[in-house]
């Protein structure tokens, strides 16, 4: 993902950033399915043992019939969606989006969804001699897959009274290294952008989504993001309530972040699917953390915390359905 546009959106939420409290709504019942931190981080290595997930390479096609074959052994529904797509530099891959279903058969559905592909350049790596070698993306990729993975495991015992989709879309962080590509973001977000105009089943709606995009990394901060604010502002007040419920209130601040070309705004300006995204803006540069889009994007730098918190907001969340 790209563009982090912080002024713009300060002027735009001041008048809703103060009321985003549950000191006026009734007490909620904490969720008492724990999330495992251990449990997420070991998703996290297993990807990344394939090696980095680049478009069109063995490990991508391994770490997806992994990913697929994980989401089947805790009981949910794989669907894949296959399509040849082409990228800003004239090659085509075969984009495969895995989407797995708690209870395929309940109309009333949400989605939480993040990509599993790596980037193949790590063009902000403080070393500009390594700028083409591929991202590991521990972070920005295996981690929101991996949170996935450990709350479809827990799904069956949650027992919530709603469908899920978990979303792994593919070809996210292909778009271009600065000044290569096309420059108005349609190089970014392919596998979500077809997903969202050819959902994987005919009148497919949810009510809303979850975007989870590197939700690993050391003290992380998940900001209100623009596009999830101006699309999705009642899913990001009850998550954000969900995660102060959740013992999780120092991950979620309520002040304003960026706005982010990310996988959810073509859900909701394609597929019209309210969608939040849950993406670290930290308070010095690189707004995304300081192992975005660098060769230290690893699993060393996993902070299992981090994963814990997201988690356990989202099982929260989840619980109140
Ligand atoms: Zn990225």
């Amino acid at each position: 993902m790209r563009h982090l546009l912080l002024a713009a959106c300060l002027a735009l939420f001041t008048a809703c950033g103060s009321n985003k409290t549950t000191s006026d709504t009734p007490a909620t019942d904490t969720c008492r399915v724990a999330f495992s931190a251990d449990s997420a981080f070991a998703y996290v290595k297993a990807q990344c043992d394939f090696g980095p997930r680049l478009p069109g390479s063995t490990a991508h096609q391994r770490c997806g019939d992994y990913i697929a074959q994980q989401f089947k052994a805790f009981g949910l529904t794989v669907t894949e969606q296959t399509a040849p797509l082409a990228a800003w530099d004239g090659k085509t891959f075969t984009c495969r989006n895995i989407i797995a279903s708690y209870r395929p058969e309940m109309t009333d559905r949400v989605i939480i969804c993040a990509h599993w592909d790596s980037r193949p350049w790590a063009d902000a790596d403080p070393d500009a001699t390594k700028h083409d070698l591929p991202v590991m993306a521990a972070n920005d990729g295996a981690s929101g897959v991996a949170v996935m993975l450990e709350i479809a495991r827990l799904a069956a015992t949650l027992n919530p009274a709603v469908g899920i989709d978990f979303i792994c879309f593919d070809l996210e962080d292909y778009g271009a290294p600065e000044g290569k590509g096309p420059g108005d973001g349609s190089d970014w977000c392919m596998g979500s952008t077809y997903w969202s105009g050819t959902p994987h089943k005919a009148d497919y709606n949810a009510r809303y989504g979850v975007l989870l995009d590197m939700v690993g990394g050391r003290d992380a901060r998940f900001k209100y993001e623009g596009y999830s604010m101006k699309y999705a502002s009642d899913i990001v007040a009850r998550l954000w309530d969900a995660a102060r419920t959740a013992g999780a209130a120092d991950y979620f601040p309520t002040t304003d972040g960026g706005w982010i070309t990310d996988d959810h705004v073509p859900m909701n300006e394609i597929a019209r699917i309210p969608t939040v995204d849950v993406i670290p803006c930290y308070d010095s540069e690189p707004a995304f953390g300081p192992t975005w889009h660098t060769t230290h994007d690893t699993v060393e730098a996993i902070d299992p915390a981090t994963l814990q918190a997201v988690g356990q907001t989202l099982l929260q969340l989840l619980s109140q359905e």
